[in-house]
């Protein structure tokens, strides 16, 4: 069904910076706002709202330093509330605050239910609604396009529907541009948004925009119920971040309304840039990406069962929504105990990797994989050793150095800090090389010797540098002790890769995930030079 009328091209408004930042966790500095904000404005974010200048200095400091870097498509938007009760808004320094962040834009958000007015501001209902309409009157009076956000509009307009109408008017009559109708709490259904809207759009006379929470588990639900009953801006954050549990995520809200739907939100040709732009805020706020989420996660296209890789092979929407590359995704295909050959033949493909006999290698590759993983290796987040692995099994990769000792040692007295300090001799070709190193711990000790004894043969390696280290206890198998698993994450300039180690002791672990990390870069800067 489609609505008469209907408008196909969506606002797209994001708060990361000011709502996201409520979130627990998430934590943006002034540069890193000013950072995701041109990461914004590069894929064409309508609007992007900045912070709460009169709640805090770190946003009004933004504000300040936003000013020198001017957006191509967005435009910026400075948020705050109504005016305080019995003052003129141009007596209220917050009011102030908005308007010495100099956007064009500015958002005011104000009460829609009456019980907040009463009972949480203490105003009278009409004291509310003047509230609203002198602060946007006095906004628009100095230039300013303003958005009108209607906190709880719908949990208002659920008990008294009547109220939180005049609350809209007042806005109305104020001069807002557009009314944004929220749902602060997260808890409205999809069939009470699309009822709501229903009655409420007839006397809505300007564009009208939806604002929710998740807490149910619905905000995506619910905003596009609220797009398809005439809502044209979204507000929203990147990676759903927000209070308690977040706002909607707006990539999905995209890929949605763009790629399923026929809206135009954005450009088409950057919307391929969404996977980068999820892990870019997810880098900046220091949070790990969540795997699993929709569009974007590392997961999203990735296929472990034999059966559904060899379908996807030969056709992909077998066991896809979309194409993973019009949102800039990709498709993986993870390699464990479930995988058959199919799973290996894609692997390497990836990894350009040519098998000889006629599916006898990638027999052998399966074989090895099932043994490991039997000693309680995982190689689905460990592409560095699995790629390093395959080529020793085919006979394509030649070690480029090789171990002949190391004596790690650890020593704490009562009061100072412990340090470690690690000793190695390596061989590379006919040359010996012995070194010792100190490091914070035993591994990095023995990261900093191996580095050490390798520097003149391969200096390259000084490009990489260890950016996670994961340690895992797995259950021992038949009458074993338990085994630690290590997983070591590395990156140089163009890439980030990652190893595994499996062992009772967790030094040797660490050791076996350090060494292919090593040889994994000096392997692939060896492909690039072959390029
Ligand atoms: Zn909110």
């Amino acid at each position: 069904m489609e609505m008469k009328g209907m408008t196909k091209n969506i606002l797209i408004y994001d708060t990361t910076l000011r709502d996201g930042t409520q979130g627990e966790h998430i934590n943006l500095s002034a540069e890193d706002k000013i950072r995701i904000a041109q990461r914004l404005d590069d894929i064409g974010f309508h609007y992007i709202e900045g912070g709460w200048p009169g709640s805090n200095p770190k946003d009004a400091r933004f504000f300040n330093m936003v000013k020198k870097y001017p957006f191509k498509t967005s435009r910026l938007t400075a948020f705050g509330s109504t005016r305080r009760p019995q003052i003129r808004p141009e007596k209220d320094p917050s009011i102030e605050a908005i308007l010495e962040a100099e956007t064009a834009t500015v958002t005011v958000f104000g009460k829609s239910w009456d019980i907040h007015a009463t009972e949480i501001l203490g105003v009278s209902l009409d004291e509310n609604l003047a509230m609203i309409e002198d602060t946007l009157l006095y906004l628009k009076d100095r230039g300013k396009e303003v958005v009108y956000d209607a906190e709880h509009f719908f949990d208002g307009f659920k008990r008294n529907p009547e109220y939180t109408m005049k609350t809209i008017n007042a806005a109305i009559n104020g001069g807002a541009d557009m009314v944004i109708l929220c749902d602060t709490n997260g808890g409205i259904l999809p069939h009470e948004v699309q009822d709501i809207m229903m009655e409420v759009m007839p006397s809505i006379s300007l564009p009208v925009g939806i604002h929710v929470h998740n807490d149910g588990g619905l905000a995506l639900a619910n905003s596009m119920v609220a797009i398809r009953n005439g809502a044209t801006i979204v507000q929203g954050t990147i990676n759903g971040y927000g209070e308690r549990c977040g706002n909607v995520d707006l990539i999905s809200v995209i890929g949605n309304l763009q790629l399923k739907m026929g809206y135009q939100c954005l450009p088409e040709e950057n919307l391929r840039h969404l996977t980068e732009l999820s892990r870019f805020v997810s880098d900046v706020a220091n949070v790990s990406p969540n795997n699993q989420r929709p569009f974007t996660g590392e997961s999203a296209f990735a296929h472990k069962a034999g059966v559904h890789v060899s379908a996807i092979q030969k056709n992909p929407s077998a066991y896809e929504h979309l194409d993973p590359e019009r949102i800039g995704n990709r498709r993986r295909v993870l390699v464990s105990d479930l995988s058959g050959k199919s799973n290996i033949e894609f692997k390497t493909r990836e990894m350009d990797i040519r098998l000889g006999g006629n599916g006898y290698d990638s027999k052998r590759i399966v074989n090895e994989i099932k043994l490991l993983e039997d000693k309680g290796y995982q190689f689905e987040a460990a592409e560095g050793s699995l790629e390093l692995l395959i080529k020793k099994v085919t006979g394509q990769f030649k070690e480029p150095f090789s171990l002949e000792s190391f004596r790690v040692t650890i020593e704490k007295d009562q009061t100072g800090p412990s340090s470690s300090q690690a000793t190695i001799k390596i061989s590379v070709g006919d040359e010996e090389e012995i070194t010792a190193a100190e490091g914070d711990g035993p591994v990095n000790a023995l990261d900093n010797a191996l580095r050490k004894a390798l520097n003149s043969f391969f200096p390259q390696i000084s490009e990489m540098k260890l950016v996670d280290f994961k340690v895992r206890v797995i259950e021992g198998t038949d009458g074993t002790g338990a085994k630690v698993r290590v997983n070591i994450e590395s990156m140089d300039a163009q890439e980030v890769w990652s190893t595994v180690g499996v062992s009772e002791n967790i030094i040797e672990a660490s050791w076996q995930a350090l060494v292919d990390s090593i040889q994994y870069k000096l392997l692939k800067d060896k492909k690039e030079q072959g390029k």
